[in-house]
């Protein structure tokens, strides 16, 4: 239990990996704060499963609510900027709506909240700030311009935050997984099915597991448990880095 006395804030944590996150530092004695969309009461469920854990509803696209959040959790010790989404399509037809979407949630967000939490990092000499990239942080795959660009810029940022907070005790890392069999994915079959005019079963083992050297998707499980290992004292020397968990794909 080496969290006991952490407060952690892990965004999009009502789902899918951010929720593996969460579960992941609750068990090490974290208290932790979920933030996502989702069924009240599904989340209401959530929230006690996590030890009567506070839940905010935030859009984090919206500054405003961004920042209320931030004042109305208090000082966090560990912050995960996990939140995303994804939207493919040829650059020619991207909608713009979903480019400014998928910048705003999935890098502008994580700048706003690092920003509001790190100045309670420094007062106490301690974080923690892990940032949810992806294997396409460092490779990229066609009809994912907007996710790329941001996953590819979130890893810059994690980069230089690194390097800024080293002499505070705060460390910034990110987790890049490959496939993680989530809503996120599960979401993206139909319109890659279109894209690349290929059947469900042909995304699956032909699109999504052909880059994974393992042909198995990544369990959420795992990630949250790199999570609790990089807040750990032990990881206090491990900074600016980007963990690849994706069964191989960018060793190739
Ligand atoms: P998911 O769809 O299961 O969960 C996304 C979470 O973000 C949910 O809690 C949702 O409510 C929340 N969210 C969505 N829009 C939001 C908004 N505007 N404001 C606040 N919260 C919002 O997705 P996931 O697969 O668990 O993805 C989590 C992260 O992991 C994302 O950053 C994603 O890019 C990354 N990732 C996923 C995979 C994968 O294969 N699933 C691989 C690599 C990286």
């Amino acid at each position: 239990m080496f969290l006991q006395g952490k407060r952690a804030l892990v965004t999009g944590s009502t789902s899918g990996i951010g929720l593996a996150i969460a579960r992941a530092l609750h068990g090490e004695g974290a208290e932790v704060i979920l933030n996502g969309f989702g069924d009240e009461s599904e989340i209401a469920t959530l929230c006690e499963e996590l030890g009567g854990a506070a839940h905010f509803g935030a859009d984090l696209t919206d500054v405003a609510a961004v920042e209320a959040m931030m004042a109305d959790a208090g000082p966090i010790d560990i912050l995960v900027n996990n939140a995303g989404v994804q939207h493919v399509s040829p650059v020619e037809d991207f909608p713009v709506d979903k480019w400014n979407l998928i910048i705003a949630l999935n890098l502008t967000a994580a700048f706003h909240t690092t920003r509001l939490a790190v100045p309670g990092m420094k007062a106490k000499g301690w974080g923690r700030i892990i940032n949810t990239a992806s294997a396409h942080s460092k490779v990229a795959s066609p009809f994912k311009s907007a996710y790329n660009a941001s996953k590819h810029g979130i890893a810059g940022f994690t980069k230089t935050i690194a390097l800024e907070l080293a002499e505070h005790g705060v460390t910034a890392n990110c987790i890049s997984p490959g496939y993680v069999w989530t809503p996120l994915i599960e979401g993206q079959i139909p319109d890659t099915m279109k894209a690349r005019g290929l059947s469900r079963e042909e995304v699956i083992n032909d699109v999504l597991l052909v880059k994974q050297a393992t042909k198995k998707f990544v369990q959420p499980e795992e990630v949250g448990a790199l999570a609790a290992f990089l807040c750990r004292d032990e990881a206090q020397n491990v900074n600016g880095a980007n963990w690849s968990v994706d069964g191989g794909w960018t060793a190739e």
